[in-house]
């Protein structure tokens, strides 16, 4: 049994070794080139959960994003400007989304991203109530980079009536609201078919939040972007 072991082991050993040696001969620029441009494959994959800005990535959305203005439930402007930024992951599905929207002369309208974590205390400073913001000890997904406020808009930039404005704090908003119009349901449906069948959940007390899937596990983030 003993020397089965050690003849297993030295095999194994053998093997090891011949592969690399193989790989150490064979190496040429091309495939350095190739090693090289895996390491890169691998640190854009590794990368994955990192933030950009998603005009960099597409600029068939539209962006009014009312937490820079003074438009909002809050009545105050809480970015120092206005931005779309998301973890890559979530820039790529919410492409996949937006393209289905394309294809039916639609496209998605942006109200609100990532939002940092300064920006959550902010709200919560504002309008101290859990119903409305979330406590920023806790944070959202939208502080994970995961998270979109959104509806649809067609060719001429006409927002689809979903049955209330954006951050309506009312139950009409919810997905569970049924008392509404055969339109309003029909738009409803079309936005949350299409982003669930890209990856993201929707949120019952809120037509216009999306959270990607299992973007809840991502940390907490507080980066600003840059407003110059
Ligand atoms: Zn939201």
């Amino acid at each position: 049994m003993k020397l089965f072991k050690s003849i297993f082991y030295t095999s194994i050993l053998l093997s090891v070794f011949s592969c690399k040696t193989a790989n150490s001969n064979t190496i040429n620029s091309n495939n350095i080139a190739s090693i090289k441009t895996n390491e890169k494959k691998q640190t854009i994959s590794v990368s994955d959960t990192v933030f950009e800005n998603l005009t960099d990535h597409s600029k068939d959305f539209i962006l009014e994003m009312k937490y820079a203005t003074n438009d909002n439930f809050l009545n105050s402007k809480v970015y120092d400007c206005a931005s779309c930024y998301l973890r890559i992951k979530t820039i790529k599905s919410l492409i996949k989304a937006n393209e289905e929207f394309l294809k039916k002369g639609y496209r998605i309208k942006l109200f609100d991203c990532y939002r940092p974590l300064d920006v959550q205390k902010k709200m919560w400073k504002i309008v101290p109530n859990a119903t409305y913001v979330a406590n920023p000890k806790r944070g959202s997904i939208h502080n994970r980079g995961g998270a979109v406020d959104i509806t649809i808009v067609d060719k001429q930039g006409n927002e689809l009536d979903m049955g209330t404005k954006f951050d309506h704090f009312g139950p009409e908003s919810s997905h569970l609201f049924t008392k509404l119009s055969s339109d309003v349901i029909k738009n409803r449906k079309l936005l949350k078919k299409i982003m669930i069948k890209n990856g993201f959940e929707s949120l019952d007390s809120e037509w216009w939040h999306y959270n990607l899937k299992d973007a809840k596990k991502d940390a907490l983030s507080n980066f600003s972007w840059n407003c110059n």
